[in-house]
C-alpha cells in the first residue's frame, strides 16, 4: 500500500488551489503529496470538469492576494474582467446603492473568471510541477480511518487500490458521500430556490459594473465577462425554474428584461442555460485525525453574494499556514489539534461569511411588506451611511479583518 505524507480527494478549484498552497511547504520538507480526481486531466479549455463548468465566479479582491501570492495571478489575470463598481438595486423598490472601487482605494473591487480559464491555470501549473502527483481519473470509493491517517479506496478505472495519507483533505464538492460514510453530519437550509446561469450579451457595454439586483421572486447577478458578454446568475423559486428554462432564446430573454430593466440596454443573445439547485449546507465537523473537510465539502452558500469560493481560498491559506507552523514545530500534519487550531482560527470568518450570505438571500427573497420596507431602508441606509457602505463594501471584497487592512497585513 503506498504511502503519503498528504493526500486531497478532488482536483477541482479548491483542491487545485490548495495543492498550489501546500508547494513550498512540500518542498521544503521533502513531503509526498498526491491529487486524486475523478474526471480526467486536461489542458484543453473546450473540456470540462464540474467544477470548470459554464459558470463564472465573481474572485473578491483579496482573492487577488491570495493568488499574487501564489504566484498565480500573472496567468490569471489575462483572463479575467475587472469589477469597477457594483450596483445594488430592489425591483420595485427605491434603494439603490453604488459601491465604488475608488472609494476602496483599489483599481477594482474584484474580477469575474470563467471557471474554464481558472481550472486550466491551475490544472497547467500543477502538471508542470514533479513534485505534486495527478491521481487522475480515479475516483474514491471509501474512506475510513487506519492507525496512523487514513486509507482511501481508489477506482483507477475499473481496478481497485488502497492508498494511506497522513493528512487527507475531502476537497470532493460534497458531491461522493464520502463524509457521510465517516458518520460526519450534514446540516442544510434549502431556498426552495434554483440558480439559472447563462453568458448574456448587451447592447450598452457595462463598463466593469456588476449588476446585484433583488426581485419578489430572489436575488439576480449580472456580472462583467469580456467581450460584451455579462454572466448571468438567477435564483427563482423552484417551481419556475424548468418553465424559464425550457423558454426559447428571445422569451427567455424578454422574460430577463422584464426582470432586469435597461440598465444595459437591450439583452441580445444568450448562451447555454445551466441550473443548480440552491442550499445553504455546512458540515457538523471540518476535522478529525488525519483529516480535514475543506471547500463546498465543508460549507455551500448561496452564490448571489459571490462568497463561497472566496471563503474556501481564505480557508485553506490559513490551513496551509497553520501546517506549516506545525511542521516547524515537529508536530504531526494529522495532528488533531493542529487541525483543531485551523478551524479556530477561520471559525469568525467563516460564521460572519456565512451569515452575510444567509441574511442577504431571506431579506431580499421575502415578500412580506415589513420586511420589503425594511430591505429598502437597508439600500438607502448603505447608501446614506458610509461606515454600513464600507463594512458592507469589505466584505463582499472577501476583505475580512480590521477596516483599513487587508487579512494578510
Ligand atoms: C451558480 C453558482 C455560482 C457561484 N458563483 C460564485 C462566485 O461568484 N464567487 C464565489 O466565491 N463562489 C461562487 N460559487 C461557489 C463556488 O462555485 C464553489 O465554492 C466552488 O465550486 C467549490 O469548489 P470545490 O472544489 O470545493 O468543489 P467542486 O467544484 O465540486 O469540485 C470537486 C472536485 O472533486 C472531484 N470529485 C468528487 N468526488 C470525488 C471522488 N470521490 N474521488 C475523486 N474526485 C472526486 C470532482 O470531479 C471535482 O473536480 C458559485 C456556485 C454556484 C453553484
Amino acid at each position: 500500500m503506498k504511502h503519503y505524507d498528504l493526500l486531497i480527494i478532488g482536483g477541482g478549484m479548491v483542491g487545485a488551489s490548495l495543492a498550489c498552497a501546500l508547494r513550498p511547504l512540500i518542498r521544503r520538507q521533502g513531503l509526498t503529496l498526491g491529487i486524486i480526481e475523478s474526471q480526467p486531466l486536461t489542458n484543453d479549455p473546450g473540456v470540462l470538469q464540474p467544477s470548470y463548468d459554464a459558470r463564472s465566479t465573481a474572485l473578491a479582491w483579496g482573492t487577488r492576494e491570495i493568488y499574487e501570492e501564489l504566484g498565480l495571478w500573472s496567468a490569471l489575470s489575462r483572463n479575467v474582467t475587472p469589477i469597477r463598481s457594483v450596483h445594488v438595486s430592489d425591483r420595485g423598490h427605491f434603494g439603490m446603492s453604488r459601491l465604488e472601487h475608488e472609494e476602496m482605494g483599489v483599481e477594482a473591487l474584484g474580477y469575474v473568471v470563467e471557471n474554464r480559464w481558472l481550472g486550466s491555470v491551475l490544472q497547467s501549473d500543477l502538471q508542470s510541477d514533479s513534485t505534486i502527483e495527478w491521481i487522475a481519473p480515479a475516483r474514491v470509493n471509501r474512506l475510513r480511518a487506519g492507525d496512523t491517517g487514513m486509507l482511501l479506496e481508489l477506482d483507477k478505472q475499473g481496478e481497485t487500490e488502497t492508498l494511506s495519507a497522513d493528512l487527507t483533505i475531502l476537497a470532493d464538492g460534497g458531491r461522493s458521500g464520502l463524509a457521510q460514510q465517516l458518520g460526519i453530519g450534514e446540516r442544510s437550509n434549502a431556498y426552495q430556490q434554483r440558480a439559472l446561469i447563462a453568458n448574456v450579451t448587451t447592447s450598452k457595454p457595462h463598463q466593469g459594473v456588476a449588476y446585484e439586483r433583488f426581485t419578489d421572486q430572489g436575488p439576480m447577478a449580472l456580472l462583467p465577462l469580456s467581450d460584451g458578454r455579462s454572466a448571468l446568475v438567477w435564483t427563482l423559486p423552484e417551481d419556475e425554474a424548468d418553465a424559464v428554462l425550457s423558454l426559447d432564446d428571445s422569451a427567455f430573454l424578454q422574460r430577463l428584461q422584464s426582470r432586469f430593466g435597461y440598465r444595459l440596454g437591450r439583452l441580445q443573445r444568450v448562451g447555454e442555460r445551466f441550473s443548480y439547485p440552491l442550499s445553504l449546507k455546512w458540515t457538523s465537523e471540518q476535522v478529525r485525525p488525519g483529516l480535514v473537510v475543506l471547500g463546498n465539502a465543508a460549507h455551500s452558500l448561496h452564490p448571489v453574494a459571490g462568497q463561497g469560493y472566496n471563503l474556501a481560498l481564505r480557508d485553506l491559506m490559513t490551513l496551509v499556514r497553520v501546517l506549516e507552523q506545525g511542521v516547524a514545530e515537529g508536530k504531526p500534519l494529522g495532528e488533531l489539534s493542529l487541525l483543531s487550531h485551523y478551524v479556530a482560527l477561520q471559525q469568525q470568518d467563516q460564521t460572519r461569511t456565512v451569515g452575510f450570505s444567509d441574511r442577504v438571500v431571506r431579506l431580499f427573497s421575502n415578500q412580506q411588506p415589513l420586511l420589503n420596507q425594511v430591505r429598502g431602508l437597508g439600500l438607502l441606509g448603505l447608501e446614506l451611511s458610509p461606515g454600513l457602505k464600507h463594512w458592507f463594501t469589505r466584505q463582499a471584497m472577501g476583505l475580512v479583518g480590521e477596516p483599513g487592512h487587508s487579512r494578510f497585513d
